[in-house]
């Protein structure tokens, strides 16, 4: 992911928030008093109970991953004869797990708050799914935004199930978060591309306006 930050996307942000709604997402504590480990962990379990349901209202099973890999600078999980880098999480459909570079994830909850972990997590899970549906897309950026839908959809429906309840705060986090996962260029073609910011916002928003079956 690229880090990138602009005052005029933090004002995108401002107004794509207020046309979706998104008042108040994600967090568990209002007191904002769960550690790193207590959000990744509720992350993850959260996002899989609602895949669970969603799957089986469609009569399907969703199959949780196998595992969920810590890991620190270069010393991550290989993936389809890949080496991790460090700074990044992704999902292995090889071997159906999540690895993330701990550190790094911790020092976006540090700088960002809980929100980046929101994201990011569900936002992986969202390639975990594609994988068991078999979305197949020709361009890995269309892959991208609809992860970013899935994990809108996600956060969405677990603040209406109460499942998760929203720090004042919580939504320029999240919002932050995806801005600095942006692409710095419009680059559709590029096999690594992720989508723009404000690309990913806007995907992220529409499932959180509209739920998953909108993605
Ligand atoms: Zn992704």
């Amino acid at each position: 992911m690229n880090i990138v930050r602009t005052g005029v996307l933090t004002l995108t942000l401002v107004l794509l928030l207020a046309s979706c709604g998104l008042t108040r997402p994600a967090s568990r504590d209002v007191q904002g008093a769960d550690t790193f480990e207590d959000d990744l962990r509720t992350a993850r379990t959260l996002t899989e109970s609602f895949w669970t349901d969603f799957f089986d209202q469609q009569g399907m099973t969703y199959r949780p991953i196998a595992n969920f890999i810590p890991y620190s600078g270069k010393s991550g999980p290989v993936c389809g004869g890949e080496p991790s880098v460090p700074n990044n999480a992704f999902y292995c459909p090889e071997g159906h797990f999540i690895a993330y570079d701990r550190s790094w994830m911790e020092s976006l909850w540090n700088d960002m708050g809980d929100g980046a972990v929101y994201v990011i997590i569900p936002h992986e899970f969202g390639h975990a799914v594609q994988s068991q549906l078999r979305t197949g897309f020709e361009l890995n950026v269309q892959a991208e935004l609809q992860a970013d839908c899935y994990a809108g959809g996600t956060l969405s429906a677990l603040v209406r199930s109460g499942s998760l309840r929203a720090d004042p705060g919580d939504e320029d986090e999240l919002l932050l978060s995806l801005e600095a996962a942006g692409d710095p260029t419009d680059d559709w073609l590029n096999p690594a591309a992720h989508g723009t910011a404000e690309q990913r916002q806007s995907a992220f928003a529409d499932g959180y306006d509209d739920g998953v079956p909108a993605c």
